[in-house]
């Protein structure tokens, strides 16, 4: 069953009310949820499903389930899951997710800020990494670092839009990564807009203002591969 994905129209939820639409072998089912699963380079969501009489059941990840739209809420191990129908409260782990939001819109920012085809990328709580089909020699961790904490000083105020596949498919430049196609078929296409800086096709979670993003530092460039070069970042100046 199609779990309403809130976090798409608000990604600052911390808390909501959802009901349990079905539960076994330590994965939870709801209406409705604002844990993002694991996704387009970004981890699922940890917290907490706060039960009907009150106990806390800690969720420890989150996943895509196998029927399209399903999000699968891991519950620690050996936990009692509830029952499908009962009415639970959403609690993320914020502090987390907040730090993947923000690393996650800085790897849009390098993204323009390298001029490549990206290959690959991974989101942690406290790094991220984005590969590039480039040369070596091309890649300066100052030049990205001193461009990319520019940028988000700017304080540009990020927007979603939505686009239809016929409009996306007019705009073939819009997909500049390689390794994650815009998903097509659903009729509509979720963007990141980055004012004069980013637009592309994402379904993941943004800060508001790039200001946010606070001072990131290049932490290593590497080569991992013929068509994959890769830039780590981390917080902290
Ligand atoms: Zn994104």
């Amino acid at each position: 069953m199609a779990t309403e994905l809130l976090f798409r129209a608000d990604a600052y939820l911390q808390t909501a009310t959802a009901r349990v639409t079905a539960a076994g072998d330590g994965r939870i089912e709801l209406d409705r949820t604002i844990f993002y699963s694991t996704g387009g380079g970004q981890p699922g969501d940890t917290g907490v499903l706060v039960r009907s009489g009150g106990e806390r059941l800690r969720i420890i990840d989150t996943r895509k389930g196998d029927a399209p739209g399903a999000v699968l809420h891991v519950a620690e191990p050996g936990a009692a899951l509830p029952a499908a129908g009962e009415a639970v409260e959403l609690e993320i782990d914020w502090p987390r997710r907040h730090a993947l939001m923000r690393l996650h819109t800085a790897l849009h920012v390098i993204s323009c800020v390298v001029v490549a085809p990206v290959t690959g990328g991974q989101i942690a709580p406290d790094k991220a990494r984005l590969d590039f089909d480039i040369d070596m020699a091309l890649l300066d961790a100052a030049h990205i670092e001193r461009e990319l904490n520019a940028i988000s000083a700017r304080g540009l105020a990020t927007e979603t839009v939505w686009i239809t596949d016929a409009e996306l498919d007019e705009r073939p430049e819009l997909v500049k990564t390689m390794s994650v196609q815009p998903p097509r078929g659903a009729g509509r296409i979720r963007l990141l807009r980055i004012p004069g800086v980013d637009l592309q096709p994402c379904g993941g979670t943004h800060v508001r203002n790039t200001a946010e993003i606070g001072t990131l530092r290049v932490v290593r460039i590497r080569n991992e591969g013929r068509r994959n070069k890769r830039v780590e970042i981390a917080f902290g100046a």
